[in-house]
């Protein structure tokens, strides 16, 4: 992890102390100050909702909607039990800092929980956590858990107040459906992860038919520091509409990989000099800017873009998660595809038709044009079949298989087809030893 300006982080302000993920060293960084307000009765459902909309804080998990808005959706004093539960299924490839936030500052997470929990007046919330995690992130979040309840801030009457607030932990089994919103509940309702035909859109019928609200970990553990620094401070930090830090999670050919939490919007162009600039100082090619679903933009736009929603939206990709794939001169745009979709193929839950048929298309067509026995009209299909995916079902898997093939098509269509027009050979390849 790295930072430009420490007074500036969000989830990872515990950084840079020892045992950053303590309840300790939590407090020590005004950690839970928010909450005891809460559980004192100084700060109601509606301003906490309030402050979250002037935030500008938008679902970090990949969609971007305005967090403060999501909440004002849950249907608060409907009569009954009323759900939160954290997406911390973390699995879109290139994504890599929710789990981090479980490492190295859970108890943001659990404050980040109570609070949203309290404002939309659910007393029990589920963290449903990726089941490769258990290494790190899953014992770590336990410990904070048992440190929240050791130290009363969480559980029944706390204080002596008529708040209550139970949160559970559960350990997914490691399927990339479970990560979307209603999948993710019917795992957690024990079932076969399978997204659900929406509406009813979970704040009316969510976990076990109850209104629910499910938000993404670093969104929640943004929370605590929003309401205790305040919602300028926070809108400040990035641009107009999207408020706060990005944590871009940068991998691929740069000289420094890793999570950077820094303010929303940075120039890509800073971003890739904080990362210590592209491996071996070679030429950059293209960037993937949020998780391999969205959609690829060449070298010569990206150098020109912000990292925030709506500059990435403008170019005709997205921000999605912040994971931000870096590409190299060398790389072969038609592998790195074939790459992709096979992800998507292998992941596809299977229940409706154009995605789990499409999926198995996109990524046999590109498999042949690599073996040699690709046709000239296959780029055409390739963009047709993944078109007819597009919009066409149950979840949003669909779309994320398609854009990629759609975007790199359309930006790299040159190296699909030397490939036909040579058997399978790569143009990068060809390319390289006529430079040799
Ligand atoms: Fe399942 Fe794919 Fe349909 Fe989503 S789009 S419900 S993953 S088959």
């Amino acid at each position: 992890m790295s930072w430009l300006d420490k007074k500036n982080l969000v989830a990872f302000a515990t950084l840079g102390r020892d045992e950053p993920w303590t309840l300790a060293n939590y407090r020590a960084t005004g950690g839970y100050e928010s909450w005891e307000k809460i559980i004192r009765g100084e700060i109601s459902p509606e301003e906490i909702i309030d402050i979250v909309k002037a935030s500008g804080l938008r679902g970090r998990g990949g969609a971007g909607f305005p967090t403060g808005l999501k909440w004002s959706f849950m249907p608060r004093n409907a009569p009954g039990q009323k759900y939160l539960v954290c997406n911390s299924d973390e699995s879109e490839p290139g994504t890599c800092h929710d789990r981090d936030i479980l490492r190295y500052n859970p108890h943001a997470l659990i404050e980040g929980m109570a609070i949203a929990a309290y404002s939309m007046g659910a007393t029990v919330a589920y963290n449903y956590i990726r089941g490769e995690f258990y290494a790190e992130p899953v014992p770590r979040f336990e410990a904070a858990l048992r440190e929240a309840y050791d130290a009363g801030l969480l559980g029944k009457r706390l204080r002596g107040s008529d708040i209550d607030f139970d949160l559970h932990m559960f350990v997914g089994a490691g399927a990339y459906i479970c990560g979307e919103e209603t999948g993710l509940l019917e795992s957690l309702e024990g079932k076969p992860g399978k997204p659900r035909f929406k509406p009813p859109f979970p704040a009316h019928y969510g976990l076990y038919g109850r209104p629910t609200t499910v938000n993404n970990t670093y969104t929640l553990a943004s929370v605590p520091t929003i309401l205790r620094k305040g919602a300028e401070w926070f809108a400040d930090l990035g641009p107009e509409k999207s408020g706060g830090t990005a944590i871009y999670s940068v991998s691929g050919h740069v000289e420094k990989p890793g999570n950077y939490e820094l303010p929303m919007g940075i120039p890509f162009r800073e971003l890739l000099e904080i990362c210590g600039g592209v491996l071996g100082g070679k030429k950059l090619k293209a960037v993937i800017p949020g998780g391999s679903s969205v959609p690829v933009v060449p070298a010569e736009i990206i150098m020109d873009l912000n990292m925030d929603y709506d500059s990435l939206s403008e170019a005709g990709s997205a921000l999605g998660t912040g994971a931000v794939v870096v590409m190299d001169e060398t790389t072969c745009m038609v592998s790195m595809l074939e790459r992709i979709s096979r992800f998507y193929f292998a992941e596809s839950c299977g229940q409706c038709t154009p995605c789990r048929e499409g999926t198995g298309w996109l990524n046999r067509m590109i498999l042949r044009i690599m073996d040699g026995r690709g046709q000239a009209e296959d780029l055409d299909m390739l963009v047709n079949v993944a078109n007819k995916i597009e919009g066409h079902t149950i979840c949003a898997l669909g779309d994320a298989a398609a854009w990629p093939v759609q975007s790199f098509i359309k930006h790299y269509r040159h190296e699909f087809q030397y490939m036909i027009e040579h058997g399978g050979k790569s143009i990068v390849e060809a390319k390289g030893r006529a430079a040799a």
